[in-house]
């Protein structure tokens, strides 16, 4: 469609970054263009509407760039879901394995509740490691999963299908 075509015209390729025999997929072009961020924002605010969702939570650090303008547009709160040591209240967090070592995630615990519906943004899903912690820290805090919503699913790693669980039945909209 005319908006995937315009997205991913602004997408651009960085080869071995940030290690030799990775192509990284760099947004910063697009979030340069006024009319790709709005059509982008726009696009994520209307799934947001159509999974019903009460809150938005963006994962650090580009799902905070795509995830305010997101809440903002769809009339809901705005949830930062931090890479560990980062918020200053007392957090949920959440460890997960990287190809090599681990990473933590977490919440402020105050931010979910039981009754909440969470949609979550961020712009790559690559092996889903970090949306599969997000989706857990949400359950942990006692709230509903409305959906997970990124701009671009880079599939040949996998990330959807190792997702299925997490996800339980919510969907997986990447554009
Ligand atoms: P995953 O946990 O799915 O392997 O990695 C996803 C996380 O890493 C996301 O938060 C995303 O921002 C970042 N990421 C991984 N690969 C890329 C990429 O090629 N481009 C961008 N912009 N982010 C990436």
């Amino acid at each position: 469609t005319d908006i995937t075509e315009l997205l991913l015209s602004r997408i651009r390729d960085v080869a071995d970054y940030p290690e030799p025999g990775v192509m990284f997929k760099d947004i910063t072009p697009l979030l340069a263009d006024p009319t790709a961020f709005a059509a982008l924002t726009g696009a994520l605010a209307e799934i947001a509407g159509r999974t019903g969702a009460t809150k938005v939570v963006g994962l650090e650090a580009r799902g905070f760039i795509l995830g305010a303008p997101v809440a903002l547009r769809a009339g809901l709160g705005f949830i930062p879901v931090r890479k560990v040591g980062k918020l200053p209240g007392a957090t949920l967090s959440q460890a997960y394995d990287l190809e090599y070592g681990s990473a933590e995630i977490e919440v402020h615990a105050e931010d979910l509740s039981a009754g909440d519906r969470v949609l979550v943004v961020d712009d790559v899903l690559a092996t889903g490691g970090t949306a599969e912690a997000s989706l857990e820290l949400i359950r942990r805090a006692g709230a509903e999963v409305a959906g997970l919503a990124v701009l671009m699913e880079l599939g040949f790693l996998g990330g959807r299908a190792r997702l299925e669980p997490a996800l339980a039945g919510a969907p997986l909209k990447a554009l």
